[in-house]
């Protein structure tokens, strides 16, 4: 008999309110467990239920996700380049010889491993949504407990103080606005002094919370992000059944009370995203809304999710024939894939404007790599 286990994620987080479905419908290790917010399931229902858009990211297909091997646990190299707790450093800024800045990089913070649903696709399956007493593999700071200690995030301030090279950081999980608001107000408005003492620039916050359930946010998130100086949400969205009114409600708030731009993210998904009508009419509606389309992702190479990788050909023909029917405003975004083994993002050709044979790439540090060694 399997053994369920209660996964209480409201006893950590009060922002959190999901059914769990229990270990059982996880990925072997422990993580992805399925876990929807009662607004989306309501949504799924809507939306074709099981087999509609919404239904394939969230609800757990185990026949699937089980059938490959672990060889891409940690596809994108993150725990290889985790310095802080939390604080993935792979876009390295540099210094000179004297100790000026030659050129700034930028971090990934992940300060929490829970997310108010779980995407089925989500390349940190490795640790997202585990339960605390299961140990990983993950050397990553989160990989073994929901949220970062007091001391891990004094050691991460004065980190950024100390590394005048980084100018940027991300934050992310799981999903940072997850967080109780005690939690998040040890970070953000130290951030924000940060930037007030010209130690960073910017500051994004990468959430998937409007989508997974905008009953969650309250008005301390605008409040709190709108202390950051030009905070940038960074919305993970995949179609526009996603784009409700309340979503869309919430959305502006963060524009017009926390000052934020707000930029959209999309990982192109075989069978739900994967149509030129589909993501026309999402960007259309994103640039309509003041939403700015910012990233297509390919879809990771993570071995749980491999069911819906739409073939690199088949993505640029798509991405080819999308970009000329989208006014300027809503082609905006690139079609980027974050290469394995940590070689970073390279965006892809439009490929009905070059002939590109995709026979090789060049990463962020101008290397360059066969696309058959992957
Ligand atoms: S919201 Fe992001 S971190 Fe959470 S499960 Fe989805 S993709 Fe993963």
């Amino acid at each position: 008999m399997k053994t369920k286990i209660d996964l209480d994620f409201a006893k950590v987080s009060p922002n959190i309110d999901i059914k769990p479905r229990g270990l059982t419908m996880s990925l072997p290790h422990g993580g992805l467990p399925e876990a929807i917010s009662p607004y989306m399931v309501q949504l799924i229902r809507r939306t074709g239920g099981v087999n509609g858009p919404l239904g394939r990211q969230f609800v757990a297909q185990p026949d699937k996700e089980r059938r490959f091997s672990k060889k891409f646990m940690d596809p994108l190299n993150e725990d290889h380049h985790e310095i802080a707790p939390g604080v993935v450093y792979k876009y390295q800024g540099k210094l000179n010889p004297d100790g000026s800045v030659a050129h700034y990089g930028r971090v990934l913070w992940t300060v929490t491993r829970l997310c108010a649903t779980y995407c089925r696709f989500c390349t940190r399956g490795r640790e997202v949504g585990l339960p605390p007493h299961i140990k990983t593999e993950s050397t990553a700071a989160i990989a073994n407990k929901f949220f970062l200690s007091d001391e891990e995030i004094d050691h991460v301030i004065q980190f950024l103080k100390d590394h005048k090279e980084i100018n940027e950081v991300i934050l992310s999980g799981g999903d940072p606005l997850t967080a109780s608001q005690s939690y998040l107000t040890k970070i953000i408005p130290r951030l924000a002094a940060l930037q007030k003492e010209g130690h960073l620039d910017i500051v994004r916050v990468g959430s998937r919370l409007p989508v997974h359930n905008p009953l969650a946010i309250s008005d301390w998130h605008y409040e709190l992000l709108g202390q950051l100086k030009n905070p940038y949400l960074m919305l993970h969205v995949n179609h526009p059944f996603e784009l409700t009114e309340e979503t869309l409600h919430v959305l502006q708030n963060f524009r017009r009370i926390s000052l934020a731009s707000v930029l959209s993210q999309t990982v192109f998904l075989k069978g739900v995203n994967d149509s030129v009508d589909v993501l026309h009419e999402l960007f259309r509606t994103l640039a309509s809304e003041g939403i700015r389309p910012y990233y297509l992702f390919q879809n990771d190479p993570v071995y749980w999710a491999q069911h819906f990788t739409v073939p690199m050909k088949r993505a640029v023909k798509i991405w080819g024939q999308l970009r000329p029917k989208l006014s300027g405003v809503a082609a905006t975004a690139r079609f980027v894939i974050d290469v394995p083994f940590g070689y970073g993002k390279v965006p892809l050709p439009e490929g009905a404007c070059w002939d590109a044979d995709l026979s090789h790439f060049y990463d962020f540090k101008g290397e360059r790599h066969e696309l058959e060694d992957l």
